[in-house]
This record gives structure tokens, C-alpha cells and sequence, in this order.
């Protein structure tokens, strides 16, 4: 292992653990990984975890299919179940809808569109109003985000990555090295250095002497998910459901759980500490949700409340992750992944691979939009499903 060119990588969730198994298998540079918990802990554990393609761009959509063989290829280690999803969206995005379907077929994506009428034959289960349209993508799912990161780091770690358990205090740079500062003031020095901290990274920039207006823009928003027992009359692996007409998301989780979160842009719209989430759903938010859910699917009046929790998105102003160096803020050799905003589990394997790219100095087409100049320069990844962030 070459200590010269020694490679920092900060966050062992989903993403900084996908990035060091794929840097481990293309340097003989020594690789640190370096976890303030335990890996997977942080928002990669509170994850809906689910596996689409329905994306309303191009380069997004062929990140997903290209991490969907990953997880496919690797059911029993990823946790990966095949479920298939539906996307319900208003008559007001038909247009797009369909757009979106021919765009996703064209990339070799097994998706059709489904009348109100074909989708109730196929779906008895599901309500569907006059004049939605629906698309069914079969090949979806969901997976194990816990076991997904400890899987990459895993076999990072068997590869000769170094795992460190300790909280990074600040980055620096020093004489062209990126220098990483920890809780109790060991510094270790790298080539590079890469942030994979999620809602943590402004917090990290702000310890490491940033000013408010030079921090990465990202919010950070509390997304409360609620978890309901299902009935025996609706058990077992069905469907995801992407109901853009709510702006709410139900997965049915195993043999009779339904986990289910919303995408409406009041939640997107607010920033908080990371280090202080809310705690407790309210209870009316829970009762306001099974109401819909129940008239979405009506076994689910019978369903009992099971728990619900908050986890936060990192999101960025057009919901799309920041893939770059951090050479405006004067670290050149200080790299990030971050601002997935809400949707960057299933692009985790693509991401690995894409940020090994820049590491390594390789051209890889994606990274080109994902620039944080775009923010600036008014270059916003584009997206056809607006004021439904995470669907971009
Ligand atoms: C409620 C919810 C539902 C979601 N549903 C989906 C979904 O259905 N499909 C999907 O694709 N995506 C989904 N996402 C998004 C997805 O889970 C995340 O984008 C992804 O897991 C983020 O992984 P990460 O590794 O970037 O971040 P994290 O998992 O948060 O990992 C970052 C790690 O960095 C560590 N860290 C931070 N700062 C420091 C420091 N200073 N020193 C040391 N370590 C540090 C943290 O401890 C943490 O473990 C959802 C997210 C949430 C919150």
C-alpha cells in the first residue's frame, strides 16, 4: 500500500463505502475510511432503501439501472427483493409521465404505461382516480441499506482499507495535502480526502473555519417516515407505490409491514441542525397519513399504527448530489459526495464508482453534472417532476 498517496475517505454509509470498495480494487494507494458511529448508521440505517429508475433525467436513470444489476447481481448480500413500482402521477403530468416512460424504455428499462382502467385490473388492490396516469416499472425494489454499507466496507476493509472509528473534527489543507483533524487532535494527512458526511458536511466546513456564505448548498430536512402493521387481507411482497398525486411513497416491507414517507416540498423547504432531529412524529401527521393512505388502498383502514421516526435529506437546490473538489473553498485536495437529497441509496453502487473516477483523475461523463459551479452558473440537473424533489 502506498502511504505517499494516501486516499481519506470520511462517512462509511451507503456512499463512502461504496467509494472505498471501488477505490480498493483500482489504486495502490492506501485507502483510510474513516466512521465517527458504526457503518451504515447514519441516514443510510434510517433509509426507505428502494431501488427505482423511474427518473424523470437521463444521467440519473442510467446511474440507477447501473447500480440495480449491482444489487440484482447480488441479491443475498445486499438484501435486495424484487418488487416492482408504480407511479401514479395527476392528468396535469400525463405528458411528462409518458415523455419520462419512452426516455426510460429507450435506455433498455422495463417500464409501461398502464391505463386507470389496465392498472385496476392488474392492481385490484389500489384505487386509482379518472384521468391519473400510471406507469409500472417491474424490475424495482427495495433493499437492506444497513447491510449494503457493511457489505462494500466489508470487502473495502478485507481489500486493505483501513477502518478507523473517530469523529473528524476539521479539514485542512496543508502544502497541497488534505489534512484531516480528529476529535482528540491527531492529524492524518492524505493526497486526498473525501466527504462522504451527508447532512453532517456543513457542520464539518463550519468547524473547519467557513463562513455561512462559503458552506456547500445544502438543506437539511427532517422526513418523517411511519411504519403500519398490514391486515392478512393485504400481506406480502407487492408493489412499491409512488403516488406523485399525494406526493406520498408506500413500500411494503416484508410479509406485513407497509412503510411509507412523503415528498412534498414543505419538507424539503426546511433546514435544521443535524445533531438535533425531531424525535416524535406527531400523531396528527400519522393520522392524516393513513386517512390517505386508506382511500389510495382501502384494506388499509384495518392496518394498526406501527412506529414512525425522522431521518433528514441533504438536499441541494435542484436534488441532485454534489460530486467535486472543494477548490473554491481553497481545498483542492478535499473532494465531496454529498447532497444525495433523499434519493442516493440506490444510486450508492454508481456513485462508488463515479467518485473512484474523479479520484483517480479519470474522465467519467456523469461528473460533468454534477459541478457545484452549477448552482452558480444557473446549470441545474434537470428535472420534469417539479415541486417533487426527490423524484427529479
Ligand atoms: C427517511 C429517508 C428515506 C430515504 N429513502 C430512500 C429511498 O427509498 N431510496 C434511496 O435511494 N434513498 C433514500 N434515502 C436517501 C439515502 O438513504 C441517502 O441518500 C444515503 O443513504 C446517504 O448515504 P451517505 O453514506 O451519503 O450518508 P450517511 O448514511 O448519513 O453516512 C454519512 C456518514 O458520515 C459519518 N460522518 C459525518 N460526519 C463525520 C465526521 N465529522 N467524522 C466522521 N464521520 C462522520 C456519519 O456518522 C455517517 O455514518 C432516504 C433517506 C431518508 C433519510
Amino acid at each position: 500500500m502506498n502511504k505517499d498517496k494516501r486516499i481519506i475517505i470520511v462517512g462509511a454509509g451507503s456512499t463512502g463505502s461504496s467509494v472505498a470498495y471501488h477505490l480498493s480494487k483500482i489504486t495502490d494507494s492506501e485507502i483510510i475510511l474513516i466512521e465517527k458511529r458504526g457503518i451504515g448508521s447514519g441516514m443510510t440505517a434510517f433509509s426507505s432503501a428502494i431501488v427505482r429508475t423511474h427518473y424523470s433525467n437521463e444521467i440519473v436513470a442510467k446511474m440507477a439501472l447501473e447500480s440495480r444489476h449491482i444489487f440484482e447481481s447480488n441479491r443475498e448480500n445486499l438484501g435486495f427483493y424484487r418488487t416492482g413500482m408504480i407511479t401514479i402521477v395527476p392528468d396535469s403530468l400525463k405528458d411528462r409521465m409518458e415523455e419520462n416512460v419512452s426516455m426510460l424504455k429507450g435506455l433498455g428499462i422495463n417500464e409501461q404505461n398502464l391505463t386507470e382502467h389496465e392498472a385496476s385490473r392488474k392492481f385490484p388492490w389500489i384505487n386509482f382516480d379518472e384521468g391519473e396516469d400510471i406507469s409500472y416499472e417491474i424490475d424495482s425494489g427495495y433493499a437492506d441499506s444497513v447491510l449494503t454499507a457493511n457489505y462494500f466496507a466489508k470487502n473495502a476493509i478485507d481489500s486493505g482499507v483501513k477502518f478507523i472509528r473517530d469523529d473528524v473534527y476539521k479539514i485542512e489543507n496543508e502544502q497541497g495535502r488534505g489534512k484531516v483533524v480528529l476529535k482528540d487532535g491527531k492529524i492524518i494527512t492524505g493526497t486526498k480526502v473525501v466527504l462522504c458526511t451527508n447532512v453532517w458536511t456543513n457542520k464539518l466546513l463550519s468547524r473547519s473555519g467557513f463562513g455561512e456564505e462559503e458552506l456547500l448548498p445544502i438543506k437539511v430536512s427532517p422526513h418523517p417516515v411511519i411504519l403500519f402493521k398490514r391486515p392478512n387481507t393485504i400481506s406480502g411482497l407487492l408493489p412499491i407505490v409512488s403516488d406523485l398525486v399525494d406526493k406520498d411513497y408506500y413500500k411494503f416491507e416484508g410479509e406485513s409491514l407497509l412503510s411509507g414517507g412523503n415528498l412534498r416540498s414543505e419538507l424539503d423547504n426546511t433546514n435544521i441542525d443535524p445533531d438535533n432531529p425531531p424525535l416524535e412524529v406527531p400523531m396528527d401527521y400519522v393520522s392524516d397519513y393513513a386517512e390517505r393512505i386508506s382511500k389510495r388502498i382501502p384494506d388499509m383502514k384495518e392496518a394498526g399504527f406501527h412506529s414512525a421516526y425522522y431521518g433528514m435529506y441533504d438536499n441541494t437546490p435542484d436534488f441532485h448530489p454534489i460530486i467535486d473538489s472543494l477548490t473554491s473553498l481553497g481545498l483542492p485536495n478535499v473532494y465531496c459526495c454529498v447532497g444525495l437529497s433523499g434519493h442516493g441509496f440506490k444510486l450508492s453502487p454508481a456513485l462508488g464508482r463515479i467518485v473512484s473516477n474523479l479520484i483517480m483523475d479519470k474522465k467519467d461523463p456523469a461528473l460533468g453534472y454534477f459541478r457545484l459551479l452549477r448552482f452558480k452558473n444557473g446549470n441545474s440537473v434537470f428535472k420534469n417532476y417539479e415541486g417533487i424533489g426527490t423524484v427529479g
